[in-house]
């Protein structure tokens, strides 16, 4: 990479160019995962498609390694590389709601909180995650799991639409309709196939919902979460919960459900009834409230600036002694800001074929997640190893798959357990679109083999 040419694509940026030297360039390479610590040689912050494929096209010309940025909450840091390009669409995050269709489009770096502000002016929600911080742009192509999983389905159940920018610079539109390969392949395949400039996804009538946190003393942790267990067996569409074991701000350990109800607030009152009335709850904190409150509940878990490692691992189902299991580990837990969370899915997520996307899991309802989270950089290999060792308990009870954007720093076979039986028409959908593999700072399906890297 030339003077020349870093002068040139910087003249014909509409954006922000950083590079090592410029201020603002340390700030720039930051995600919220402190263990992430990336050199990039060129961050592109684009301000729109064309700033895109003016970066692809620099990226391209000088042979550049490029990673794609959303909003930088890939555990593993995928959205930098070192010494490379980055394309930084953190500045693209404008939300435009149409009330009559309820359709929302969503620039491809807006993250969950910019959306959820927009859409609840209207009284609708769009189904994705649960961290206000965390980008559309790698929830969505990972699949998308939130509270309304279970009435609505993943965010990929509701994407209508894609404008997305391939390796030659087309910018090409993916849906049911146009380039109906690609539009599968993105609704799980994760960020191989190009820049995602925008979404745009079915909204639904959400406004307010019956929500918030049971908490218990750890002690009685195997027994609510065994209940939780029975009472999701048989929930209404309309009602998520997941259960967390976790500290409460005084260091003590607890354990939590947590549902969402985003139904008839008094039928909810009535549903929701055997899981309030179960033990003697510490605190017991759900009330109806504005849909964007639910989601912003755990922004305060996951602050900026922590080191972070996850491993996770879905399964059919959670037999009492995995509950067990569970629960012991989180006993071993010596961080007060890791925990173990218990994700419940299933309802209409579940009813979609594992062939219909390329998210296979629709069958394996239970995601268990071990959230290592410390400050500590010279405490990093006891925090790892608790959340590995945790995964590894749970190998006899664990389908040997994995939701995509749980991944952190995984090996290659882990990586091809996400994309499970539809990673060869992954692969074949990579060599149309990205026959050099052009994009695969990712969870990479390999072009011209079924494997993923
Ligand atoms: C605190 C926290 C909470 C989370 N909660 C949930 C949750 O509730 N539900 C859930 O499903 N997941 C959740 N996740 C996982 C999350 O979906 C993934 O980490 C996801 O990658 C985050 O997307 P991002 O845009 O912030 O990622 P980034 O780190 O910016 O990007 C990750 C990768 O995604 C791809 N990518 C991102 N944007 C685009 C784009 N516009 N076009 C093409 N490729 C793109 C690129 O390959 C990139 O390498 C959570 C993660 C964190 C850290």
């Amino acid at each position: 990479m030339s003077d020349i040419d870093i002068k040139a694509f910087r003249s014909g940026f509409n954006g922000e160019v950083f590079e090592r030297a410029d201020v603002g360039y340390d700030e720039a390479r930051q995600i919220w995962n402190a263990s992430v610590s990336k050199y990039p040689a060129v961050i592109a912050r684009c301000s729109g498609v064309a700033d895109v494929i003016a970066a692809l096209n620099f990226g391209r010309a000088n042979n550049l390694l490029t990673a794609i940025r959303g909003g930088g909450h890939n555990v593993g840091g995928r959205a930098l590389c070192d010494d490379g390009l980055v394309i930084d669409l953190s500045r693209m995050k404008s939300v435009f709601v149409d009330n009559g269709t309820q359709r929302v489009r969503v620039q491809g770096g807006a993250t969950l909180g910019d959306i959820d502000r927009e859409t609840h002016v209207f009284g609708l929600a769009v189904p994705c995650g649960i961290v206000p911080k965390t980008g559309i742009g790698g929830l969505t192509l990972g699949g998308g799991v939130g509270w309304l999983i279970r009435k609505y389905g993943m965010s990929i159940d509701n994407l209508l639409s894609a404008q997305i920018v391939t390796a030659d610079s087309r910018v090409v539109t993916a849906s049911a309709f146009e380039n109906d390969d690609l539009f599968w392949a993105l609704r799980g395949g994760g960020g191989n196939f190009g820049v995602v400039t925008s979404f745009e996804f079915q909204a639904h009538a959400v406004q307010t919902v019956l929500g918030g946190l049971l908490l218990y003393p750890r002690e009685k942790a195997v027994d609510v979460i065994r209940h939780f267990r029975d009472y999701m067996g048989m929930a209404p569409d309309e009602l998520t919960a997941y259960a967390a074991l976790l500290h409460g701000p005084d260091g003590s350990p607890l354990v939590a459900v947590i549902p969402c109800y985003c139904g008839n607030i008094e039928d909810g009152e009535r549903i929701l009834q055997p899981l309030r009335k179960f033990g003697s709850p510490i605190m017991d904190g759900i009330q109806a409230i504005p849909f964007p409150t639910m989601q912003s509940l755990f922004g305060p878990s996951f602050p900026d600036g922590n080191h972070n490692y996850w491993k996770s691992t879905l399964q059919r189902e959670l037999p009492d002694a995995a509950i067990s299991g569970v629960v012991e580990h989180a006993n071993r837990l010596n961080s007060p800001l890791s925990f173990v969370v218990l994700e419940y899915y299933g309802g209409a997520a579940g009813r979609v074929s594992s062939e219909a996307t390329a998210f296979p899991h629709r069958q394996l309802p239970w995601d268990i997640l071990f959230i290592a989270q410390w400050t500590d950089p010279a405490q990093t290999d006891v925090h790892r190893d608790w959340a590995r060792s945790g995964e590894e308990m749970l190998r006899p009870f664990s389908s040997n798959a994995h939701l995509l954007s749980a991944l952190d720093v995984e090996a290659e076979d882990v990586i091809k357990t996400a994309f499970g039986s539809n990673l060869p028409r992954l692969a074949a959908i990579k060599k149309k679109y990205d026959p050099a593999n052009f994009f695969r700072v990712n969870h990479n399906v390999r072009v011209g083999s079924h494997a993923a890297v």
